[in-house]
């Protein structure tokens, strides 16, 4: 199918992307990398009347370390987030999933803030930045204001960002050096979206588990927090006594979504699955004896 009719332009500033959102209010687009954007366009799941195009403000590119915090533009192409040295060393957790978002073609177009804007359910760096602790920076005509990841995804596609809002960059604490992280997807094909997955980061002496964040995504409607399995989770010992223990506290925090790639109850089941590994091998990344 081809897309229906709209009007393009090219926004020349931060201020004048803002004016154009101003302006259309729902009808208008942002287009970043027009990787989730043109194939809604093309099969008509949405028809706005204007794309604002960002591609040309460089001020919304670029990867640059703030003390412990590491700034990302929201424009910076996945392929730049995957290369980069200071994702690399900081963020080992982004480094990790990096790989598993779609295919070269897509990462090299795609951007870190379109996936973020989006909030689909199924990718990885909307978990990947809750589990970290992220901050988005938003900016409309008013100015700019911060919102911690964890009060930026609400549901479906559906996230704290005003219509009239630009995700201008996303603030990352720097991984401390007494942590640990593990990322983990199951998907039918390597790049595909996942169907179940999680990033977890915290720490861990000897086998004990303290301050481990547990986020999953792809079976929920957002990127979850595991609070029940968290607290059944920090300050033990990670055993098999443990990971039974994890595992019936996670039923109380998943509500997995029924669709073609699978049942509400085989979904958590793999995330149980994906869990014990996730634990198996932060504990040997630590040091310890999984
Ligand atoms: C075949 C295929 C497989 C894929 N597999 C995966 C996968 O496994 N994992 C994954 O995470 N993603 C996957 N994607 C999606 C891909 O990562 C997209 O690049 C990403 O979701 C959106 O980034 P984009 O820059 O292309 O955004 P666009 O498509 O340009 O925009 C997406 C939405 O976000 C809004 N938006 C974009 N940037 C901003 C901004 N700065 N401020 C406010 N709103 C903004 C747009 O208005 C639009 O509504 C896949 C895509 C395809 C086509």
């Amino acid at each position: 199918m081809k897309a229906p009719k709209f009007s393009y332009t090219r926004a020349t500033s931060v201020e004048h992307a803002l004016e154009l959102l101003d302006k259309h209010g729902d009808e208008g687009r942002i287009l970043a990398g027009g990787q989730s954007l043109m194939p809604t366009l093309n099969m008509r799941l949405s028809q706005p009347e204007m794309l604002i195009d960002i591609n040309g403000l460089n001020d919304l590119k670029g990867i640059s370390l703030d003390g412990d915090t590491v700034c990302i533009g929201a424009l910076t192409r996945h392929v730049e987030v995957m290369n980069s040295d200071i994702v690399t060393e900081h963020l080992p957790l982004i480094a990790e999933a990096m790989p598993h978002v779609a295919h070269v073609a897509i990462r090299n177009r795609g951007t870190i803030g379109g996936s973020v804007a989006l909030a689909d359910p199924a990718a990885e760096m909307p978990a990947c930045i809750l589990a970290l602790g992220a901050t988005l920076v938003v900016q409309g005509s008013a100015g700019k204001r911060e919102i911690p990841a964890e009060e930026f995804f609400h549901g479906l596609y559906e996230t704290a960002r005003a219509e009239n809002e630009l995700l201008v960059q996303i603030r990352i604490p720097s991984q401390k050096a007494d942590k640990v992280s593990v990322f983990l997807e199951l998907a039918r094909r390597h790049g595909d979206f996942a169907i179940a997955g999680i990033a977890a980061y915290g720490s861990v002496s000897g086998d004990t588990v303290n301050d481990m964040r547990l986020v999953y995504f792809a079976s929920e409607d957002k990127p979850t927090i595991g609070t029940n399995a968290i607290a059944a989770l920090n300050g033990k010992t990670w055993s098999d006594e443990t990971k039974e223990a994890v595992n019936t506290a996670l039923e109380g925090d998943l509500e997995p979504m029924t669709n073609l790639h699978g049942s509400a109850a085989m979904k958590l089941h793999l995330q149980k699955v994906l869990t014990g590994r996730a634990m198996d091998a932060a504990v040997a990344r630590a040091g310890g004896a999984a």
